[in-house]
């Protein structure tokens, strides 16, 4: 497709593509959601015209790059979206998080969500999870109890080890491979990159080193428009992985959409550029990778009865729109013998996470996750897989509040438990 020029007031047509794939759109029917009515605003806003109702509008995108997708002009919304959020501060003198915030003092839901984090889960929010992780937005509207917390972060344990000299045995195994835990996995469900690292070392017979000043992939950073922090971000974490030049293999679908677009967040930077290119060629997304590896060696690796698991994958955004990676999950799971996999009748909708997106919105983003759910309701399958840590939460969170029951569980899990 030949982008048109997005400087040009007439590069939106409004021909209304982008509002027939939009999910706030299609849960909301209000135009003041719709892609092309940021497309307009983004005129009003560069002739000085702004509102302090455009923190609202602006915060109202679940940044999944479906109108992107769709727009025959292509012109990049979610981009958009971002760049106004990070002109947020000098537009309005109010930043994106700090609009947040303060939509919690007139949000009852929200306050009361934010007042029992500051209450009782201070030392989950507080002193447990690091400052600079995504997580820590992303979690201020679960309930704590909805999460078996673990004694301590999967890494920090690691660090512990070594220090002490402790290491498991898998430590002295040969390397061949890094893994890039992702802050879910880091932090609040050590089960996925456990589950990751022994699917590692049974199809290579090698282990996936765990590179130990990694952090925070920054995708959280970036949507609230701190692009400065997710370009710092960017480079504590190629820096953590020149120790070696192994292949990286990530377990979370939004965090390796967003280690590879570290390639332009740096772009302008000569210093970062080329290492940000080399760092993106090793990154491995984690069904393509075990697709390959489990092609051959299927029939030697499954052992337990699974014959008449009926499941369904969940499509995140990031690897459907951005890196059109959906059939090799697909592929992934057919391979186990005996599983039935299912789709929706509607096809591959959004969850309606987001990222900051359920934090700033929670009752949005759960207009947007019943249409999915309700179609899910419809399936015999009782089982949701998907890759992406924001999606896994979003349906765990509602499959534990809906009336057909069900769990979610992370692809790596799931294929553990049948091994
Ligand atoms: S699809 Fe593209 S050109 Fe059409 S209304 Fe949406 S943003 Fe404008
Ligand atoms: S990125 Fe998604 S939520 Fe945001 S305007 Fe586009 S389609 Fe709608």
């Amino acid at each position: 497709m030949k982008k048109c020029n997005e400087k040009d007031e007439g590069a939106c047509v409004k021909c209304g593509t982008c509002n027939t794939v939009c999910p706030v759109y299609l849960a909301t029917g209000n135009e003041i959601h719709t892609p092309r009515g940021k497309q307009h605003l983004k005129f009003r806003i560069e002739k000085g015209e702004v509102s302090a109702h455009y923190a609202e509008i602006f915060s109202q995108c679940l940044l999944c790059g479906a109108c992107l997708e769709s727009c025959p002009r292509g012109l990049d919304t979610p981009g958009l979206v971002i760049g106004v959020r990070s002109e947020l501060p000098r537009l309005s003198g109010l930043s994106f998080l700090k609009y947040v915030s303060r939509r919690a003092l007139v949000h009852p839901s929200l306050l009361s969500n934010l007042t029992r984090i500051g209450a009782a889960a201070n030392s989950l929010l507080g002193d447990w999870l690091p400052q600079e992780s995504g997580l820590r937005l992303r979690l201020q509207n679960f309930e704590q109890e909805a999460f078996k917390l673990p004694a301590k972060g999967y890494i920090e344990k690691l660090k512990t080890e070594s220090a002490k000299g402790e290491e498991g045995k898998e430590s002295r195994q040969k390397q061949s491979l890094s893994f890039f835990t992702g802050c879910l996995a880091n932090h609040l469900q050590p089960e996925i990159a456990e589950s990751t690292q022994l699917l590692a070392a049974k199809t290579t017979g090698c282990k996936a080193g765990v590179p130990l000043e990694q952090t925070c992939c920054g995708m959280a950073a970036l949507a609230a428009g701190r692009v400065g922090e997710a370009r710092e971000l960017a480079k504590k974490n190629i820096r953590a992985f020149e120790e070696n030049d192994f292949p990286i293999l990530t377990s979370c679908s939004s965090c390796y959409y967003q280690l590879q677009s570290y390639k332009e967040l740096l772009g302008g930077d000569p210093k970062w550029r080329e290492r940000a290119v080399r760092f993106a060629e090793r990154l491995q997304e984690f069904s393509t990778f075990f697709l390959e590896k489990f092609s051959a060696q299927i029939d030697t690796l499954t052992a337990a009865d699974i014959s008449g698991q009926k499941v369904f994958y969940h499509d995140p955004c990031h690897l459907r729109f951005k890196l059109h990676i959906t059939k090799e999950p697909r592929q992934l799971i057919k391979l186990l013998p005996g599983i039935e996999l299912q789709e929706l009748p509607n096809g591959p909708q959004c969850c309606g996470h987001g990222g900051l997106f359920q934090v700033a919105h929670p009752e949005l983003g759960q207009l947007v996750r019943d249409r999915p759910m309700d179609d899910f309701a419809g399936l015999s399958a009782q089982i949701v897989l998907t890759a992406c840590s924001g999606c896994l939460l979003q349906w765990q969170r509602g499959l534990a509040t809906g009336a057909k029951g069900g769990k979610a569980e992370h692809l790596a899990v799931f294929i553990t438990r049948l091994l």
